[in-house]
Order: C-alpha cells, then sequence, then structure tokens
C-alpha cells in the first residue's frame, strides 16, 4: 500500500476571558437564559453601532505574546458576508489581512522528540449565536446569548503529521492560553473548538494535496478521532485512485466518521471588506511591553526551572507544568517548605490522584498550598509516617482542619519517648517466645515478624528506626 504521509493544520477558537462581549455590554460568560444576553448590537438590529472592546484586543495580544507571535503596530477590522440563521447580521465582525498577531511558534512534546508548531495568524472576531434543534416542534430555534461573544481565531502552519501531534498542539496551546489568563478554554462549555484541515501526500511530492476542513471540533477526543478517520478515508481514496475534493466536513461523533457538509467556500466567497463601523487598532511598542509584563513565567520555562534548578525528573515536571493552578500550588507550597522532589512528590503521587480520580477540582482545592506543605513537611521530619500522612490528606480534603489538627485528633502523631516502644518490644517478646528463641537460635528472618507485630501495635506512632534499634537491644540482652 503506498505511504502517505498527512499533513494537518489546526484553527482554534478561543473564547476570551472578558466580562462583556467584544462590541457591546452585554455578558460573555457561558450559560444564561436562552435570549437573555443579547442587545441591539450584538443581534445586528438597523441602527446601531459597535464599539470595540479595549480588553478584547489586550487579551488577543497577550495570548499572542504567549504563544510567542509578533504584534502587528496596525491592525484592521472587516467584515466577512455570509448567510446563516444564527447569525442575524448576514455578516461577521473579523479580520482579514492585517491581524492583531502574527508569526507564532509552539513547542509540543511527542514522546522524548520535541517539535515546533509554527502559528500563522491570530486574530479576534465575533462568535456567532447557536440553533436549538427542537425534535419535538420540528423545528430550529435561535438562542443570541453567544452573538457578539470575543474570540481569537489562531491558524497554525500545517505543521502536523498525525492524531497525536494535534492533540498535543491543542493542549498546548490551551494550556499557555490559561497560564497567559485570557480565557478558560474549556472544550465542553465550547471556550475552545477546533477545525481541523488535513491533507495527504507522497513523500516525494513537492505540492500539497487537496485538503479537507473538519469542522467544530469540541473534544481532544473528537480531534483524535476525526484526524485518524480522515487519514484513513483520504488513503483508501487515492489508493483506489480517486480524486480528493476540496469541501468541508462535519465529524458524526456517535458513528466516528466524517460527512461532507459543503464544498469549501475561498476567501473570496466571503467578500470580505474593511468593517464601515469600527476604527482600525493601532498599538504602540509601550501597549505591548505593558501587556507582557504582566505575563506570569510560562510552561516552558516553568518546566526548565523545575528540572535544572529543583532537579525533578522529566515526568513529574510535566505533570506540575500541565495546569496553571497545580504548578502555581507547588510554586506557593515550596515557597513555604523548599523541599522541591518532597512537596512534587507528594502532589504528583497523592494529591493529583484524587484529581483523576474525580474527586477533586484542581481549581478548588480545599486548602492552601502552606497548609499542603505543612502535612508534606511532617511527613518528611517523620512526625506523623507516610501512611498517616496519606490519611490526613483525606481528611483535609473533606474539612477545613490542618494537618496537625487531624494528627493530633487521630492519634497519629509519632511517640518520640522511647517509654511505649519499650513497653510494646517488652510485650511483644515475652508473647512470641518461640520466635524469639527461634531468632536467637539463627533463623534472622523472625526478626521481621518480630518487628512487625511491634509496629502494628504502636500504629504508626513510632520512627521504625527507633523500634528496629530497640527491639535489637533487648533480643541482644535476651542472649
Ligand atoms: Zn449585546
Amino acid at each position: 500500500m503506498a505511504n502517505y504521509i498527512p499533513v494537518i493544520g489546526l484553527e482554534i477558537h478561543a473564547q476570551l476571558l472578558t466580562n462583556t462581549k467584544i462590541f457591546c455590554s452585554c455578558a460573555a460568560d457561558f450559560g444564561g437564559e436562552q435570549n437573555t444576553r443579547c442587545c441591539p448590537v450584538c443581534t445586528g438590529l438597523p441602527g446601531t453601532l459597535p464599539v470595540l472592546n479595549r480588553q478584547v484586543v489586550n487579551y488577543a495580544i497577550k495570548g499572542g505574546l504567549a504563544l510567542g507571535c509578533d504584534i502587528n503596530r496596525y491592525s484592521k477590522i472587516d467584515r466577512k458576508n455570509y448567510f446563516y440563521p444564527d447569525l442575524p447580521k448576514a455578516y461577521q465582525i473579523s479580520q482579514f489581512d492585517l491581524p492583531l498577531c502574527i508569526d507564532g511558534k509552539v513547542k509540543i512534546d511527542i514522546g522524548e522528540e520535541e517539535k515546533t508548531i509554527r502559528i500563522h495568524r491570530i486574530h479576534i472576531e465575533e462568535d456567532a449565536g447557536k440553533l436549538v434543534h427542537d425534535n419535538i416542534d420540528n423545528a430550529s430555534l435561535a438562542d443570541y446569548n453567544r452573538c457578539g461573544v470575543p474570540l481569537i481565531e489562531i491558524v497554525s502552519e500545517p505543521d502536523m503529521s498525525s492524531a497525536e501531534e494535534a492533540k498535543a498542539y491543542v493542549e498546548k496551546v490551551a494550556g499557555l492560553l490559561q497560564y497567559a489568563g485570557v480565557s478558560l478554554c474549556r472544550m465542553e462549555e465550547g471556550s475552545l473548538r477546533a477545525d481541523v484541515n488535513i491533507s495527504l501526500k507522497t513523500p516525494e511530492a513537492t505540492r500539497l494535496g487537496t485538503k479537507v476542513e473538519i469542522k467544530n471540533l469540541n473534544s481532544l477526543k473528537s480531534i483524535v478521532r476525526a484526524v485518524e478517520y480522515e487519514i484513513e478515508r483520504q488513503t483508501k481514496m487515492l489508493v483506489n485512485g480517486e480524486e480528493i475534493i476540496q469541501e468541508t466536513r462535519r465529524f458524526n461523533d456517535n458513528r466516528g466518521v466524517t460527512t461532507s457538509m459543503r464544498s469549501k467556500e475561498d476567501a473570496h466567497d466571503y467578500r470580505y471588506f474593511k468593517e464601515p463601523d469600527v476604527i482600525p487598532v493601532s498599538i504602540t511598542d509601550e501597549d505591548i511591553e505593558s501587556i507582557r509584563e504582566e505575563l506570569p513565567m510560562l510552561i516552558d520555562e516553568r518546566f526548565a526551572l523545575y528540572v535544572k534548578e529543583y532537579s525533578l525528573n522529566r515526568a513529574d515536571a510535566k505533570i506540575l507544568v500541565a495546569s496553571k493552578e497545580i504548578s502555581d500550588f507547588y510554586n506557593e507550597a515550596i515557597s513555604v517548605y523548599p523541599n522541591y522532589k518532597a512537596v512534587a512528590n507528594f502532589i504528583v503521587v497523592e494529591l493529583l490522584r484524587y484529581v483523576n480520580e474525580g474527586e477533586l477540582d484542581s481549581r478548588n482545592i480545599p486548602f492552601t498550598a502552606r497548609a499542603f506543605a505543612e502535612l508534606v513537611k511532617m511527613a518528611e521530619e517523620e512526625v506523623v509516617n507516610k501512611n498517616n500522612a496519606k490519611a490526613i490528606l483525606k481528611i483535609m480534603l473533606e474539612g477545613r482542619m490542618s494537618a496537625m489538627e487531624i494528627a493530633k485528633a487521630e492519634g497519629f502523631l509519632m511517640n518520640d519517648s522511647t517509654d511505649e516502644i519499650e513497653e510494646v518490644v517488652n510485650q511483644v517478646t515475652s508473647e512470641f517466645t518461640s520466635e524469639v528463641e527461634g531468632y536467637l537460635a539463627g533463623k534472622e528472618k523472625l526478626f521481621a515478624f518480630l518487628m512487625g507485630q511491634c509496629s502494628k501495635r504502636l500504629a504508626g506512632r513510632a520512627n521504625p528506626k527507633k523500634i528496629k534499634e530497640i527491639l535489637e537491644l533487648k533480643l541482644a540482652a535476651l542472649k
């Protein structure tokens, strides 16, 4: 079978985190009763005029900087004409030839390999409304709440060649926008969606094959499935000598297939022209610098810091930086207790277990990083043993008690006085006389048994090293 290389580019739409819409003062956040968050401006009634929300421009620039873009000092707003029932104006205000941001790059990890995906451009635009298909009345209803919600469209170069790379790219872009604080990037709420462009070529081909666009993928899983399906479909067609048609397809999540929606439009089909109602945007170097200063340390820099300065292993560092909330939590915890590895390990192994099992929302941890640092410190300094530290964490997730309060209430504190240990060692050695005799006769394995009996009775309250020491002394005395 012929060997084809997939060539994949993505267009990601991310909703910006502004309070209000791009051209009016309607609320822009997710939800709301249908058609309660719209006004004459965002529904495009005659006689109304849009006013560009400055925060949209600032957030778009900030997102662009996070994605390594250059910012155009002069940027123009354009009108994209098309009719659709969820677009009452019959045009969308967007940007055509002078977008806000250009020429970015994003690094992704594929196994051990690092790959750079170039970003062609980022522009701002308004979202359209939503059609609700009513099965009962066999009608379609329009909800205009999303009309005018501010979006950035991030257009990549066709630099990806597998579903895995497309997924890693979307995750990285979403992560960077979250770090920059400009988008929630919640695919399940529609604040991040992707269109995938995909074509196949033979290794020796100098030109790209005919591309197909798959619209509106709203989960990482659908992106992966749609890309894999499309690679297979196009490969079969090419092998059979069939011609690929340039078209827009939709992915059917239930059936796992893509189906044709319409033949693909070219830019001229939209009759783009300069939006007469919105003035162009001028951006100064000072504007850009003051926005750049607001950016926190981003994913790649934090990863390098964790690996190089804190000596974390790459796998743990990668897990920590994958979510800004977790990375911030880690940074705060180590500012209180700078045992980098112990804190990282307790987050990755213990805390994130609850997140992965869906029992804890990493955006909503019910205790502070400082309280968590105290727990890790107690475990490291053997104030409580490791198992009891885990039990304390579980209780911390439920209530408002600190690690120390829980340790006291549950009797988890290690007993440093040797009295209790000696008492238990005496009990055990007088109860298990045959094991003691066996040990003294040379069956060294029995030491572990006696040790286990002592530990069990001390229920994690004593340092194992100390128990061992006292038990050894006692046995030596019995010789
Ligand atoms: Zn409005």
